[in-house]
């Protein structure tokens, strides 16, 4: 005889409900998970990796990053933490220390941890404060009401890939740039922003790994036409002997495909022979992912499903950053949903799961807005080299002002005169409306048979 749950539908083995379903544990699902969990939410986190796991990424985190872990109550004093001064600008043979500001209502320092273990951490305090996490289940698609609204998701779990359906009135999509969960649901993402790609592979370097400073090149050259890498380079230090080196780009259309590999090997074979950033010292091998930016997919809530960072396209324009964004919006997209479960199911609760785009919007649409318009103008045809010219890179004042527009570490209200001008400068951008439809085309869900009366 079939177990039959609260909301009436079939139970298998192994199937389960709660409040809200969370799809992906990186750092976006991770926060949503724990912010909903600290909110008094039954909370599914599913996940189809095992933690920990490994994820492309530079592993480095600004002010703002250290300011939601410590939100989060992650112990930033552990062994592992890696704190750094600020950024250091490399440029034509010129170079610029911009330590990070101190303001009023951020951290002063940074941090890079490799996200082999940053993950497991954030997963660790979203299950420590209640999420119930389950691993090895991939989710495979939607299931939906008549009406086309998310009422759960199919999946797959474990080695023998056993059929598995998790059922909640509201789902977080949160599995990263695949947007699988989306997709499914509908939610294409824009053709008219490019991806951009990034590429990095860790060294072994006694010379940079206690580096106090994340280090950016602006200058590098495309291996294959010879021209301005779109994009910049890094080496951050991860003070355990190793450095994250990589490098993005974001090519407009007429740039054209950029070699990520062969553009590294060109300016790998630039640097100091000291700093070993050479083959025989490399510690992994050179691994790359896509980074969807600029709010890519839109809307962020249709029919009882958020979506939460790189999922939605949610990397900064200006810099490629993202798990700062994906933290910051996972918290936004936590109280959202802890507000709207207090309602019951109909327009009022809609509304308030609408209020998700809406905040979103508030804090970042100009930004990103603004930031669109710079990658598809100067960033995706030129790189940084143009802005990062001999006058810039000679003044102080000037290096720090863009270092806080590229990274938005800036006070709320303003703290400072850069703070101001900065803020000034957003406000001048006209506000872009969120995107609050439905979605644009009919879901590919599995849509379970309603049991016959
Ligand atoms: C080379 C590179 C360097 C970068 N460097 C930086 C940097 O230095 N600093 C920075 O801030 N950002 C950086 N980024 C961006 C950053 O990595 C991402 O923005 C960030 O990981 C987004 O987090 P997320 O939780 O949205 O997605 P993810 O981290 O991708 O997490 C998604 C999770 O969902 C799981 N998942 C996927 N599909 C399913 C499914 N069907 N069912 C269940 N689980 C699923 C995945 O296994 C994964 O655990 C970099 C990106 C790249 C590619």
């Amino acid at each position: 005889m079939p177990v039959t749950g609260p909301s009436g539908a079939d139970m298998g083995a192994g199937d389960e409900q709660a409040q809200v379903i969370v799809v992906g544990a990186g750092p976006a699902g991770a926060t949503a998970a724990l912010y909903l969990a600290r909110a008094g939410m039954d909370v599914l986190l599913l996940e189809k990796g095992t933690f920990p796991r490994d994820k492309v990424c530079g592993d480095g985190l600004t002010p703002r990053g250290v300011h939601q872990l410590v939100r989060m109550g992650v112990d930033i004093d552990a062994p592992g933490w890696t704190r750094t001064r600020g950024m250091r600008w490399m440029c034509e043979g010129r170079q610029a220390h911009i330590d990070w500001p101190r303001l009023g209502g951020q951290p002063d320092f940074g941090l890079t941890r490799s996200r082999h273990d940053f993950d497991d951490i954030l997963v660790r305090h979203a299950t420590g404060a209640g999420a119930r996490l389950r691993m090895e289940v991939k989710a495979t698609g939607p299931l939906t009401d008549r009406a086309g609204r998310i009422t759960g998701v199919t999946a797959v779990a474990g080695a023998d890939k056993e059929p598995r359906t998790y059922r909640a009135p509201v789902v977080i999509a949160a599995d990263g740039a695949s947007a699988r969960t989306a997709l499914a649901m509908g939610l294409e993402r824009d053709p008219a922003r490019q991806i951009a790609t990034a590429a990095r592979r860790y060294y072994l370097s006694t010379a940079r790994t206690h580096d106090p400073y994340l280090e950016l090149w602006a200058d590098l050259r495309c291996s294959r036409t010879g021209r301005d890498l779109p994009g910049y380079g890094w080496i951050f230090p991860l003070g355990d002997g190793r450095v994250n080196v990589g490098l993005g780009s974001l090519p407009h259309r007429r740039h054209g495909a950029v070699d990520l590999r062969a553009t590294m090997e060109h300016w790998l074979a630039r640097l100091p022979k000291e700093w070993g950033l050479r083959e025989e010292n490399a510690d992994s091998p050179l691994r790359s992912a896509a980074l969807p930016m600029g709010f890519n997919r839109r809307p962020q809530y249709s029919r009882g499903l958020l979506l939460v960072g790189d999922c939605a396209g949610m990397i900064s324009p200006w810099s490629g950053e993202g798990v700062v964004q994906a933290m910051e919006a996972g918290e936004v997209a936590a109280e959202a949903v802890a507000l709207a479960l207090l309602r019951p199911g109909g327009p009022g609760r809609e509304e308030a799961l609408r209020q998700y785009p809406r905040e979103i919007n508030r804090l970042w649409g100009r930004y990103y807005r603004l930031g669109n318009h710079a990658a598809d103008l100067v960033l995706g045809r030129y790189g940084y080299r143009p802005i990062l010219n001999r006058r810039v890179m000679a003044s102080p004042v000037l290096v720090r002002s863009l270092a806080r527009l590229l990274t938005q570490v800036a006070d709320e209200p303003g703290h400072d005169a850069i703070d101001a001008v900065l803020h000034t400068l957003l406000r001048l951008v006209p506000a872009p409306t969120p995107a609050l439809g439905r979605g644009r085309r009919t879901p590919k869900a599995s849509r379970k048979p309603r049991p016959k009366p």
